[in-house]
């Protein structure tokens, strides 16, 4: 029994003091996340505040289980939260009153090897890590249960699951890859813009389905789709965020290289900017489409956008994109963050960005953009942006309805 006591991992953080009751503890959504750590998973849980709390596993079917007295789980969605394979789901919310609690639904046997929770005293926030390994049945078996821990409810009320949070709707990503059909795009050593972004948004589309959103494509085959025809593919199919793929491609320059990403503009005053506009806006000329009678919606929109919240969250998201393609190892470009005034970049009622990967006019990113490891880099980037925006964007919504 002493052995079987030891085994169970009874954690409970150092009371908080008083004043720290008068709100509850809240879990910061952007900063949280599970992820997959080799075999077995790792949980980091970034908290406003301390709370007390106890960490175990279940058996059969296999869960993590963390109570805590009491977490405020607004705003958290199971997409924006679980970044892991070896996981299967995972629920929260309130169980009783005094009683929050998380399961994390395991795909394998595992335990609990590390937990902890490390508290910033000058911040007086809080991060609760837990390390699970893949175990043996067996083992994980042997250290399974809701330990019995003064203060807590009793083991028998281990296996209550949380009220089902409201499940948020998926978050709709609309995916256009650039140019089509009879307009291929920037042109390179055999290489069409349109056919590498083709292949890039298509395996883009299965990862952020893996990753539990809902991934909607402007063209899935070698087509041409006016530009304004995207933005209604958008619209029609409830866009949350649309992200258009395009790669560059330079005269003269072989050095260049490296993504950015493009936020509309009004001014477009930077001279290269208004370059590339002209070249990917092509389409359009060659479609036949005559966008000059556009100028006056163009306008209508943008006096639109300054009243709308898409403007801003685009911002946000570009600079999500930047920061996790960074941490992604894809490589960036100088000043990566531009803006343009850019036709497929003017839909008001959601937030677009324009992602340029990279230049098909240098050798060192066409051999990125044509290898599937180069491509993993950027489609990695681009979800663990979605995820952290969308939960960023989650957080802001009960903000701004108060
Ligand atoms: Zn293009």
């Amino acid at each position: 029994m002493r052995a079987l006591l030891a085994a169970l991992l009874i954690l409970l953080a150092a009371a908080a003091p008083a004043q720290d009751f008068s709100a509850l503890a809240r879990l910061d959504v952007a900063q949280s996340q599970i992820r997959d750590d080799g075999d077995g998973l790792g949980v980091e849980l970034h908290l406003s505040q301390t709370v007390p709390y106890r960490a175990y596993t279940l058996a059969e079917p296999w869960r993590l289980v963390l109570d805590f007295r009491e977490l405020d789980f607004r705003g958290a969605t199971r997409a924006g939260l679980l970044n892991a394979d070896n996981a299967e789901g995972v629920r929260f919310g309130p169980v009783q009153p005094g009683l929050s609690r998380l399961v994390l639904e395991l795909g394998a046997p595992m335990r609990i090897a590390t937990a902890g929770l490390d508290v910033d005293e000058a911040a007086g926030t809080a991060t609760l890590r837990v390390s699970l390994v893949a175990a043996s049945a067996q083992s994980a078996t042997a250290v399974a249960g809701a330990p019995a821990s003064p203060g807590w409810p009793d083991p028998a009320t281990a296996a209550l699951a949380p009220a089902a949070p409201e499940e948020a709707a998926p978050l709709t990503v609309v995916i256009d890859p650039g140019h089509g059909g009879l307009d291929p795009g920037a042109q390179r050593a055999g290489l069409d813009e349109a056919d590498v972004m083709l292949t890039l948004a298509l395996e883009l589309s299965e990862a952020l389905t893996r990753a539990g959103m809902r991934a909607v494509l402007t063209r899935t085959e070698d087509v041409f789709v006016p530009l304004q025809d995207r933005i209604s593919i958008a619209r029609a199919a409830g866009a949350d965020v649309m992200i258009s793929l395009h790669a560059d491609a330079l005269e003269d320059d072989e050095v260049t290289s490296g993504a950015s990403i493009y936020t509309l503009s009004a001014s477009a005053e930077n001279e290269a900017s208004s370059r590339m506009a002209e070249r990917h806006e092509r389409g359009d000329i060659l479609g036949g489409l005559d966008l000059s009678g556009q100028d006056d919606s163009i306008a209508t929109i943008l006096m639109e956008l300054a009243r709308t919240e898409t403007g801003p969250s685009g911002l946000r998201l570009a600079d999500a994109l930047l920061t996790a393609l960074r941490e992604e190892g894809a490589r960036l470009r100088t000043n990566p963050q531009r803006q343009a005034l850019l036709a497929v970049l003017t839909a008001a009622d959601f937030p677009a960005v324009l992602l340029e990967v990279g230049f098909l006019s240098s050798a060192r990113d066409r051999a990125e953009l044509t290898s599937a490891e180069g491509r993993a880099k950027i489609i990695a980037g681009i979800t663990s942006a979605l995820r952290r925006w969308a939960a960023t964007e989650e957080a802001r919504a009960p903000l701004l309805r108060q």
